[in-house]
């Protein structure tokens, strides 16, 4: 009776979907903290087994300074730069194409929070120089941007209206997730260009201060911009007192997006942590960032990049058509990048 239960399911045509299409997974997390230790980098290349063609890796988070972020950033750099054959840095929507085009896979940065910039804007111009696309406000805490989602929410902060200005001028995408709910309403109210929140689930589906409710989903598309569903499990749901990480459970929350604002305004960002014993460091360290209370488990449970065959299969059988699968696979984040991002400035 087990092996008919556990039927494998044909993912013959989740994975021709895969291949033929531009994958983007918009956020994955290698480690921050160590970056001398380049030992995890090479694990970049289970993307591309499972079909990805261009990733977005975090170069640092919350509280971390200025010099970590750029040191983890000189860090991957230097290591992606001396194995051209395999990665592309992407600085422009045309290296994303070309990148799949190659056979290579594009690696453009993000960073989650503005302690990134200490109080300094012109910050954001050298971060967007050496790759970053995407910056998120406020990482769970309040910080000199505004409010955080799991903090006393203040709203955005006359400096928090600087960055915005800033990022918009350069061409790096505003990212509100972790972000405080008000401050990213006021957020969206100043921004003049399509926005995201890279990664962030819908609360409807599973209610914690870090999903969003239905209006902010539906004010981020109405900018143009784009949702970005994660696989981390405390944000997905819980099965029998554990995280739920099944590639059914995250076809749902995207399906929540597409039936509240279409499958233009949908992505997907796994949030994959490639080092567990650096994130079970910091869930062990950083209470206030990270509280017990609010479901974070000191051991956290991801849906990993080898699922996206049985997330796109879950979702063909749902009946979506294959053109808005493309869409929520890299079109949506294509066309952000096209309408947002701007080469770096050369003198
Ligand atoms: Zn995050």
């Amino acid at each position: 009776m087990d092996t008919l239960r556990h039927t494998p399911t044909d993912l013959t045509a989740a994975r021709a979907l895969l291949s033929s299409s531009l994958v983007w997974d918009n956020h994955g997390c290698m480690p921050v903290a160590r970056p001398h230790d380049t030992s995890f980098l090479p694990q970049l290349q289970r993307y591309r087994a499972a079909g990805v063609d261009m990733a977005t890796i975090n170069i640092g988070f919350g509280d971390q300074s200025i010099e970590d972020h750029l040191r983890t950033l000189a860090s991957m750099r230097h290591w992606l730069l001396a194995q051209r054959a395999d990665y592309l840095l992407v600085e422009t929507a045309d290296d994303v194409e070309r990148a799949r085009a190659e056979g290579r896979l594009g690696v453009s940065f993000d960073i989650e929070g503005v302690n990134a910039i200490g109080d300094q804007t012109s910050l954001i111009e050298l971060y967007h120089a050496l790759g970053v696309r995407w910056m998120l406000l406020a990482y769970n805490r309040n910080n000199r941007a505004g409010g955080g989602c799991q903090d006393d929410d203040g709203g955005l902060t006359p400096f928090g209206r600087q960055v915005i200005a800033e990022m918009e001028r350069v061409g790096m995408v505003l990212c509100l997730s972790h972000t405080g709910h008000r401050t990213a309403r006021e957020a969206i109210a100043v921004a003049t260009r399509p926005l995201l929140f890279s990664h962030s689930n819908p609360s409807a589906v599973h209610a914690h201060p870090r999903n969003i409710p239905d209006d902010l989903i539906r004010a981020c598309a109405a900018t143009g911009g784009v949702v970005g569903i994660n696989g981390v499990g405390s944000f997905l749901g819980q099965v029998d007192g554990r995280d739920d990480i099944s590639s059914a459970t995250f076809a749902r929350h995207v399906d929540h997006v597409v039936q509240l604002v279409g499958p233009r305004h949908v992505s997907i960002a796994l949030d994959y942590v490639f080092d567990l014993g650096e994130i079970e460091t910091f869930l062990a360290k950083m209470q206030q960032t990270f509280p017990p209370e609010l479901g974070y488990s000191t051991k956290p449970a991801f849906v990993a990049p080898e699922q996206l065959p049985e997330i796109v299969q879950a979702l063909l059988d749902r009946g979506y058509r294959e053109e808005d699968l493309r869409d929520i696979l890299g079109g949506n984040l294509m066309r952000l990048a096209r309408t947002v991002w701007k080469a770096p400035a050369r003198g």
